[in-house]
């Protein structure tokens, strides 16, 4: 029997929040212990977790190198710094891309060229090779949702162009594709430790990871000032360095992904046997090439808008990833495209609705779910 069946039609809502941080960090004495011998030592700039972090997520990645910076936003726009490009290059990159995506590439003194996604919510490689110019400077496919860019193909394209490859790995960390690591093919990945991500941290912070030494070599000067030493400074660079406290919570994290990841692609499954027997709801294509670690839960739905009041009123944080495409933002009006560009994106945009998926979630909580949206599709009223 399951949870929602049990309780009686017309009971008080169950709340089912989004972010399960309360319960993450509901014993953070571990942490805390660590942090107190921080503060003895004072060693708050690039102090010694900072390292021990970066070797322990080099070595979850089986990556050469890992470079702990201030975001996931900064994760993509150093590597993308560090390759030289000429300034208005073009960066190949999805339509359907979360804000910082773009605000990394124009940050980078580059151009977004959008290409439309597929129902996996990543680029559709089809359409790349279209998107390419002589004045594509890099490609950064977006892991979007916990789901891995078709990576074989990507790869193969950008090398018969000679064109270097920066995943946006902020949504994906640990999925796979053909059994290989997101983040793991292009010349540099970046990742985010933003409360909302596979793993996450108290504020911002962000990874590059890379097996290319000369890469790893200028992420470094990149990410304290371009300093070479104490007094010389090789190039202009940012202050976009980890931060001690945030690699202490880190390492804490890091040590329990492989568990994280298990329970979010349990729980997905679980909602996907549910959901594919009700009928105003569609689980989008899952790939058996694909190991998705499902950042989001989102599933195409009919009179979305509708559906999304019925939860929300009943107690479940759903959401909509994204309401607006990126394409169709204000801030990126100068690229001048208009409604339609990407028929895929704006189909997304209007239907998707995600839901709670995260390692904290119960199966009562994702039973009250699913029958909440069987309520909504078999008319039920309040
Ligand atoms: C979160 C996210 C980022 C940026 O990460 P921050 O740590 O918030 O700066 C970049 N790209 C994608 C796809 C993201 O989801």
């Amino acid at each position: 029997m399951t949870g929602a069946a049990r309780r009686p039609a017309g009971s008080r809502p169950m709340h089912v929040r989004y972010s399960p941080l309360a319960q993450q960090y509901a014993e953070p004495d571990e942490i805390f212990r660590e942090l107190r011998e921080l503060v003895r030592t004072g060693d708050f700039t690039l102090g010694k977790p900072v390292p021990e972090f970066e070797a322990m997520f080099a070595a979850a990645l089986g990556m050469r190198h890992a470079i702990g910076v201030g975001s996931g936003t900064d994760a993509l726009k150093l590597p993308l710094r560090a390759l030289d490009l000429a300034r208005g290059a073009e960066v190949v990159t999805c339509a359907n891309t979360f804000y910082a995506t773009a605000g990394a590439i124009a940050e980078a003194g580059c151009r977004p060229v959008f290409v439309d996604c597929t129902d996996d919510f990543c680029l559709d490689v089809d359409q790349l090779e279209a998107a390419i110019t002589d004045r594509t400077g890099a490609i950064m496919p977006v892991h979007l949702s916990g789901e891995v860019a078709d990576m074989p193909r990507l790869m193969s394209i950008a090398g018969r162009h000679g064109i270097p490859v920066i995943e946006d790995g902020c949504q994906s960390l640990m999925a796979r594709h053909s059994g290989r690591l997101a983040g793991s093919w292009g010349i540099a990945s970046g990742f985010s430790m933003h409360p909302l991500k596979i793993i996450n941290v108290w504020g911002d912070a962000g990874v590059v990871v890379t097996d290319d030494a000369e890469m790893d070599r200028k992420l470094r000067l990149l990410r304290n000032h371009g300093l070479r030493n104490r007094d010389e400074m090789e190039v202009l660079g940012y202050n976009s360095r980890l931060d001690s406290v945030q690699a202490v919570v880190g390492k804490w994290i890091l040590r329990q992904v492989d568990d994280i990841v298990a329970r979010r692609i349990s729980n997905a499954a679980y909602y996907d046997a549910a959901f594919s027997g009700i009928s105003g709801v569609r689980v989008p294509p899952r790939s058996a090439e694909t190991r998705n670690v499902y950042l989001l839960y989102m599933l195409f739905a009919e009179r979305r808008d509708e559906l999304l009041r019925h939860c929300i009123e009943r107690g479940i944080e759903a959401k909509v990833h994204y309401p607006i495409p990126l394409y169709l933002q204000d801030a990126l009006r100068f690229l001048g495209h208009k409604p339609g560009d990407f028929p895929v994106t704006d189909r997304h945009a209007e239907t998707l609705i995600s839901f709670p998926v995260d390692q904290h979630l119960t199966r009562e909580e994702q039973d009250y779910v699913v029958e909440t949206v069987r309520g909504f599709y078999s008319g039920e009223r309040p």
